[in-house]
């Protein structure tokens, strides 16, 4: 399983590069499937050009309109490889089987059937897959959410029994920090599924987070890697307790989400569940969480949304506000989340600690804290995160191999 991002196809030479690639790969004696994402920055020109017509895009046709991304690359993908004398077939999410949900812009994968795969590789040709799209229970076509290919492609690998699925993207692998952001960062040689889910689901959007928890549940092995110099990149593997684990092993951040406080509900049982009920009904996404203590009987509630998701998190709220007795809500776009991920934390205290310091001493407020087993996430002014990642990464010497 090979799969290529936008950048990777981004223009006719690096089509013709990758079908070079594919035909190669088959001549080893391989099968292959191959799924591709949309050319360059297609997929965001779609979301604007839908903008600029309406100013609440119908989710069902919004999906329509990103899946002809896809379409447009596989196809020329196909072209490339023909031309190579290798036969290749494209085939939609629809046309290869992938069934989700019926939720709009975020599907899930609910079945990966793939006969179509199955029989083109047994006619000795290329399979290539629109990546990112599938085809929900009510038979419309949808998007698996941004970053969506790896998803497809780890899903068809799983359901395939791919020896291995290739994420050719624009950086050689996973780095300790994203390296547009800090150039010392270093390529992990691997990396296991827990830190790579947390990296993922803390803006380490080299894999998308839907990917990498299917590649756990269903031990695909993950290789991420350049398709432009072909070096081997970053193995995500199962975590191995006998090493010595790295106590810090990346710094991640994430601008995507919003503040949200809900000032002076009633501290009382159900309060809770029906906030976060009604915005679950509403198919928003909610992560941190934090209650603070009550006085006189009421409390704040404040949590972080997607900024996508932020004008319709209000609205639920504004909706249910009276019956929680709340006093107001306030919202605030202009923060970010800085995240030090790494195994070793399990038995390594302090950590904590020595992060608050480095923000301390970079002048960084803390707005908001939360933590896992492997991670410790802190919401910070926007304005300050760069500063706050690059003297984490530093901090923790994980420039140092
Ligand atoms: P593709 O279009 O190939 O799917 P993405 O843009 O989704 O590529 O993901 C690759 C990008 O992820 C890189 O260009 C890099 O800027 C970013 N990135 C963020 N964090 C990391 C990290 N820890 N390691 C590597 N890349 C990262
Ligand atoms: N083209 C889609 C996006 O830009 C899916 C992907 O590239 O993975 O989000
Ligand atoms: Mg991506």
């Amino acid at each position: 399983m090979q799969k290529y991002g936008g950048t990777s196809v981004a223009d006719p030479d690096r089509i013709r590069a990758v079908a070079d690639h594919v035909v190669r790969t088959h001549r080893a004696g391989k099968q292959v499937v191959v799924v591709v994402s949309a050319m360059g920055k297609s997929t965001d020109d779609f979301v604007r050009l839908a903008h600029d017509v309406s100013s609440d895009p119908h989710g069902r046709e919004m999906d329509m309109l990103l899946t002809a991304g896809e379409r447009i690359s596989m196809a020329l993908l196909c072209m490339a490889i023909i031309d190579l004398g290798l036969h290749a077939v494209s085939f939609t999410g629809s046309q290869a089987g992938i069934v989700t949900d019926t939720v709009h812009g975020k599907a899930k994968i609910l079945e990966v059937k793939g006969d179509r795969i199955r029989e083109t590789l047994a006619n000795g040709a290329v399979a290539v897959v629109a990546g990112f799209q599938g085809i929900s229970t009510d038979r419309d076509i949808t998007t698996l959410g941004r970053g969506g290919s790896d998803t497809t492609a780890v899903a068809l690998a799983a359901s395939l029994g791919a020896e291995v699925c290739e994420i050719y993207t624009d950086v050689s692998g996973v780095f300790t920090a994203d390296p547009r952001v800090v150039p010392e960062a270093r390529k992990l040689a691997k990396v296991s599924f827990e830190e790579m889910l947390e990296m993922a689901a803390t803006g380490g959007k080299v894999l998308a987070l839907r990917s990498v928890e299917f590649a756990r549940n269903y031990g695909v092995p993950v290789h991420v890697r350049s398709s432009f110099t072909w070096e081997p990149g970053t193995w995500v593997v199962e975590e191995d307790l006998s090493m010595e684990q790295a106590i810090i092993s990346g710094v991640t951040h994430d601008a995507s989400e919003a503040k949200v406080t809900i000032a002076q509900v009633a501290d009382r049982p159900g309060v809770a569940a029906s906030l976060f009920r009604a915005l679950a009904d509403a198919a928003v996404n909610v992560d941190m969480i934090v209650q603070n203590v009550s006085t006189a009987g009421h409390t704040d509630i404040s949590f972080t949304v997607p900024k996508d998701d932020l004008h319709r998190a209000i609205a639920v709220m504004e909706k249910i506000s009276g019956d929680l007795e709340a006093t107001g809500i306030t919202h605030d776009s202009n923060v970010a989340r800085v995240s030090v991920v790494g195994a070793g934390m399990r038995t390594n205290p302090g950590v904590a600690a020595k992060m608050f310091e480095v923000l301390a001493r970079q002048g960084v407020n803390i707005e908001m804290i939360s933590t896992s087993s492997i991670r410790i996430s802190c919401v910070v002014p926007l304005p300050d995160v760069e500063r706050a990642v690059i003297a984490l990464h530093s901090a923790f010497d994980l420039q140092i191999a």
